[in-house]
């Protein structure tokens, strides 16, 4: 019963499996994850990723503009709160500040994430959360626009047991991908072992970096399976605890998600 709290399913690399997403799906369930976060990251992806969504019982979707792509367009409010009613939409993003790869337009980044923080506390919606350096902003803007009722996630989570801190204190929860198995990432271990067990959810960021063994292949939602087993190891888990913990985690946090249940 594993979650994989946020994956590509629309940018997936899917010649294993003769272009289907459906194979992708497949080997991902029979390696026991069970529920699939699509994410959206602009005006243009928000179709594919809600259609794949209600194609499949087991996935569900998010909507938002990635900051990487707050130059193709932003979403106003409404419009965010429009998509957000959708039965398939569960939470809005990805969003966030990203300062390594996108610099240029962090005020556009500024903008965009705090329509979306508003949109979120006003609809009761979570929000996924993208930040690469840019630690204080992100955690300004959570406080100035956000919600505690509706909270949000730290996906990818690559920051320092501070930032953890701070956003744990917001009511966020911590999303841990691939990178937590990489060599040179042992800060981040340090962090995946003190967050508490009710604020940890799991993802694959599929297809980008894909954990141990399979670093530098494209990544698919099957490994989430990977990277669960090696934060079970560093908590002092079995598999299935951790599977259960993190999946209760992800449908306390989406509580939209709890209409659309899998078995
Ligand atoms: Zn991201
Ligand atoms: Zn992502």
């Amino acid at each position: 019963m594993l979650t994989d709290s946020h994956c590509h399913l629309d940018r997936l690399d899917l010649a294993p499996y003769n272009g289907e997403l459906e194979g992708a799906l497949a080997a991902a369930r029979a390696r026991g994850v069970s529920r699939f976060l699509c994410i959206g990251v602009s005006l243009e992806n928000r179709e594919a990723v809600t259609r794949i969504a209600r194609a499949h019982p087991d996935v569900y979707a998010s909507v938002g503009v990635h900051p990487c792509d707050v130059e193709s367009g932003t979403a106003t409010v409404e419009q965010l709160i429009n998509w957000g009613e959708a039965p398939e939409v569960i939470g809005l993003g990805e969003t966030g500040l990203d300062y390594h790869y996108a610099e240029q337009t962090s005020e556009l980044q500024q903008e965009s994430f705090a329509l979306h923080l508003e949109a979120g506390a006003k609809a009761g919606l979570p929000i996924i959360v993208h930040t690469r350096e840019a630690r204080d902003d992100t955690l300004a803007l959570i406080r100035a626009h956000g919600s505690p009722d509706s909270a949000g996630v730290l996906h990818c989570f690559t920051e320092s047991w501070e930032m953890a801190q701070a956003a744990l204190d917001l009511g966020y929860y911590i999303s841990l991908s691939g990178i937590v198995t990489f060599r040179n990432a042992e800060a981040l271990r340090d962090v995946a072992r003190k967050v508490p067990a009710d604020r940890l959810l799991v993802e694959t960021d599929s297809p980008y970096l894909a954990p141990v063994p399979y670093r530098g292949k494209p990544n698919e939602p099957q490994y989430v399976r990977e990277v669960a087993e090696f934060v079970a190891e560093l908590r002092g888990l079995s598999l299935e605890a951790l599977a259960e913990q993190t999946t209760e985690n992800f449908h306390r946090l989406f509580p939209k998600s709890l209409a659309r249940r899998p078995q």
